[in-house]
């Protein structure tokens, strides 16, 4: 099969215009999903698919989806999605990105008129960062059935407290119908491309991640009970302080997973002491701890740890609990490996790669075949203004999701 490219040029205007809707004016965007801004991307993404013959439909969700004819109208839908919401002052590449590359592979398919048997979507899932209404992932939630729509409909903007996400959607006019909903009946697989938001691509000098799975992971709290007392009339010795306690179970921790896989990931990224006024000895700490790797016995061992921690510290009861916990999430394999024959036939540096992060692909991984395609993030930075990946990776990108596509329609 002819190894087919994408547009740099084409890939600049877009990556330069969706840029402009969001700018936060000093080099990234603050785009939540429904917002003004997040309207005005959803308008350049149906301008420019209407302006290649694509016809634009919408979910309950408000998910959109531009789809081109191919020659066999009987054949299922093959689409490309990712999402075009952000964190607060987040950079102009995660989820857009992906976006982007879906739109430019139908535009190249479309000016080199290349012939294809499938129907082809290029997707924008709602509410992926879940910034401004939580939870994250919320519509590839929904539509996959993890979710219950009706709590996600009552979810409160975490600005005002008041809003929520059922009365944006319908403000929006983006609400479309159930019908449209993506579905195994009417589509093949789904396919994402998006930054790395690490920096194993940049170090090892690759352009192109093959991604293999989502990260299994768990999430923890622990907690170290004291007892408050007055800050400066308690002698040391008759103290039972909650956050010291946890300091060192923390350490302690920190000690022990270190001594497992080097590949395991863990951070504690929330902390709440109580009554937290720094007059008064801490009675009360609570901590989560997060830690992800693909090896299911590896996470099992992290597991072993926090039960065995122990139960008292520094005078101080210590008790945890599990909040919650996802499987490693295999993508399909025959696509992961359309992946790294486009990347190899293009002659684009590649590797496999897992993700650490959540996407919507995750979901949608067992409702169809879905992989994803990573790009490198400069410095590893994502999440955040300085997040960056040049025009020639972000086309190296597009490239090899627009030969994926085609070998899976050619198959
Ligand atoms: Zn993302």
């Amino acid at each position: 099969m002819n190894t087919r490219f994408c547009s740099m040029e084409r890939m600049e205007d877009k990556i330069k215009t969706f840029a402009t809707y969001g700018d936060a004016g000093h080099g990234g965007i603050t785009r939540y999903s429904l917002s003004q801004e997040n309207i005005q991307a959803r308008e350049e993404f149906t301008r420019r698919m209407r302006a290649i013959g694509a016809e634009i439909t919408m979910d309950d969700m408000a998910n959109m989806y531009a789809t081109i004819k191919g020659s066999d109208p009987n054949a299922k839908r093959i689409v490309m999605a990712s999402h075009v919401d952000s964190v607060k002052n987040g950079g102009n590449y995660d989820g857009i990105l992906g976006v982007i590359s879906a739109m430019e592979v139908l535009e190249t398919i479309v000016d080199q008129k290349i012939p294809h048997k499938h129907p082809l979507t290029a997707m924008i899932w709602t509410n992926e960062e879940g910034s401004l209404y939580p939870p994250a992932m919320m519509s590839s939630g929904v539509i996959c059935e993890k979710f219950d729509k009706d709590t996600m409909l009552a979810s409160k903007s975490v600005l005002d407290r008041k809003t929520t996400f059922g009365e944006a959607l319908a403000a929006s006019g983006y609400a479309g119908s159930v019908e449209n909903r993506l579905n195994p009946n009417d589509y093949k697989c789904m396919l994402e491309l998006h930054i790395e938001q690490g920096p194993i691509l940049e170090s090892a000098n690759n352009d192109i991640g093959v991604v293999t799975c989502v990260l299994g992971m768990i999430n923890y709290r622990i907690r170290t009970y004291g007892q408050a007392d007055h800050a400066g009339t308690t002698p040391m010795e008759y103290r039972q302080d909650a956050l010291y306690a946890a300091a060192q179970v923390l350490t302690y921790l920190h000690n022990e997973l270190d001594q497992l896989d080097s590949a395991l990931v863990y951070t504690t990224g929330e902390i709440k002491c109580h009554p937290c006024v720094h007059t008064v000895i801490p009675d009360f700490v609570d901590f989560s701890i997060d830690a992800r790797h693909e090896d299911p016995k590896v996470i099992e061992q992290v597991v072993d740890i926090i039960k065995n921690m122990p139960k008292e510290v520094a005078k101080c009861k210590v008790a945890y609990e599990k909040a919650w916990a996802r499987d490693t999430v295999y993508f399909d394999k025959e696509l992961v490996e359309f992946v790294k024959e486009s990347a190899d036939e293009a002659d684009i540096s590649n590797q496999y790669i897992n993700s650490g992060a959540g996407h919507d692909a995750q979901f949608v991984s067992e409702m169809m075949p879905t992989t994803m395609v990573f790009v490198p993030s400069k410095d590893g930075h994502s999440h955040c203004e300085p997040e960056f990946t040049s025009v020639k990776e972000c086309t190296n990108g597009a490239s090899v999701l627009l030969n994926t596509v085609l070998k899976i329609d050619a198959k």
